[in-house]
């Protein structure tokens, strides 16, 4: 292209008022205008590239692509029809009502979050769910912060800065790919004191590598893988005796928060691995660490219950003020625990989806398969499998009823992606060329919007 013709095409651009005045008028001028300007940009960099000027009608899609992509972009809700009860991608656990009118009252408003209302005077934010925990978890004392990355982080940095400590090398474990064991022991602060071997680690072991250096024993539940076999790692109660008789502390990251063996409606098998809280708690760990979100049922939050002195060292810990929970998380936690308290444990979304039985979510699969209209596909509700997700109970099989959808042409992939596209976002699982969907992580109450999704996912494919 010689530079005349150069010219020639960058003239043939548009403006940018003239683009963004053709983009979907219900979107914000600003946004609109944004996205005609780097339509323009593109546009300008391919012709400098040698490349023709793009037509005003291909700009015009280009741009409203751009504007598609960013709306995609932003926080929204969507049917996760996976079956991972605790899907981390998807937002991890649904809060449930009380909890969403509890941040709802606190949030639209002004509340004592740090402010005690029997002295009127200033009051502290860590107080709110304590006793509440400290109740639940048999614990002394309890301490909330934003996610258990933090807490677990608080609790190397508060109790064993520039000291040792000791942990198995069969637990120096990562979770999400952000979360590993050694680098946050080295942002803490304490010297990482690895003992043992992956699969077998003993008492000895621990007891052999104390020294005066060692501030404390770190025992971390690898929640989301197994070792199987020849295999041995040392019992917290062990742990505990140990370091106590040592003078040290003992922390112990649960992960999941499941709370305790004995809830209201008991504990599913599925679950039989996970340690609670509770027994970590009774057999004598210090601190004992826990996510908010996970098998608790609540929002993301990191929290420490332990024993009365540790918490207190932590609370004077500068890292809390950075890792502070803010006053909607407050609340809803606070509801979530109450319904612990008051044996509605049915109440937390969490609970009631992963207690549901396998012969409710079949009927309601049955219901939303007789209803669709005619198509190619075969449709069929199939026995499977839900799992937890969220890094727990790797191994976990809940059985389930499956939707299994085989496209008669375009192929898993390309239904799948049509159930995303869907407005509300729906998504599922692909197996061996088949699109899966599992109503248990799906509100009842959006069953038939899941139908809607499928029948015109089925329709478009
Ligand atoms: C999930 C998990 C964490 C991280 O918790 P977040 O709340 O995601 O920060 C830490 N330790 C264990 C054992 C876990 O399972």
């Amino acid at each position: 292209m010689t530079a005349e013709q150069r010219a020639l095409e960058l003239r043939s651009i548009p403006q940018v008022d003239r683009l963004s005045a053709a983009l979907p008028q219900q979107l914000p001028p600003t946004l609109r205008v944004a996205a005609a300007r780097r339509a323009i940009a593109e546009a300008t960099d391919q012709i400098l590239l040698g490349e023709g000027a793009p037509s005003f009608g291909h700009l015009v899609a280009a741009a409203t692509d751009l504007l598609n992509a960013q709306i995609r972009r932003r926080l929204r809700p969507l049917i996760n029809a996976t079956g991972v009860l605790l899907h981390t991608n998807l937002g991890r656990a649904p809060l449930s009502p009380a909890a969403l009118e509890a941040v709802a009252g606190v949030g639209a408003g002004y509340s004592n979050l740090e402010f005690d209302l029997s002295s009127g005077k200033r009051g502290s934010r860590y107080e709110h769910s304590a006793e509440m925990l400290a109740t639940l978890t048999r614990a002394e004392s309890a301490l909330v912060v934003n996610n258990n990355a933090a807490a677990v982080l608080l609790a190397l940095a508060g109790l064993s800065r520039g000291k040792e400590a000791i942990i198995s090398r069969g637990e120096l474990i990562e979770i999400g790919g952000e979360f590993r064991i050694p680098e946050i022991m080295a942002e803490s602060g304490a010297v990482m004191r690895e003992v043992g071997t992956t699969n077998r680690t003993h008492l000895k072991d621990y007891a052999d590598a104390i020294t005066p250096e060692t501030g404390a024993i770190l025992k971390v539940h690898p929640s989301n893988y197994q070792v199987t076999g020849f295999t041995k790692s040392v019992p917290g109660r062990e742990l505990a005796e140990l370091a106590h008789s040592r003078g040290l502390v003992l922390i112990h990251d649960v992960g999941s928060g499941l709370l305790s063996r004995h809830l209201p409606g008991g504990v599913p098998s599925w679950l039989n691995k996970e340690p609670s809280v509770n027994d970590a708690v009774e057999d004598g760990a210090d601190i004992v660490t826990f996510s908010g979100d996970k098998l608790l049922g609540g929002p993301q939050a990191g929290i420490l219950v332990g024993r009365t002195d540790a918490v207190a060292r932590l609370r004077r810990s500068p890292l809390l003020r950075a890792f502070r929970t803010d006053k909607t998380t407050l609340a809803s936690l606070d509801a979530t625990l109450v319904a612990y308290l008051a044996g509605e444990v049915h109440h937390i979304p969490f609970w009631r989806m992963a207690l549901a039985g396998a012969d409710e979510i079949l009927v309601r699969a049955k219901a939303l398969t007789a209803d669709l209209p005619e198509t190619r596909a075969t449709i069929e509700v199939a026995e499977g499998f839900s799992t937890t997700g969220g890094g727990s109970a790797p191994a976990s099989r809940i059985p389930t009823a499956l939707i299994r959808v085989e496209p008669a042409g375009g192929g898993a992939q390309t239904l799948a992606a049509a159930l995303l596209g869907h407005d509300p976002h729906v998504v599922a699982r692909i197996e061996d060329g088949r699109v899966l969907l599992d109503l248990r992580t799906v509100d009842p109450a959006d069953d038939a919007v899941v139908a809607a999704a499928l029948a015109a996912a089925l329709k478009a494919t």
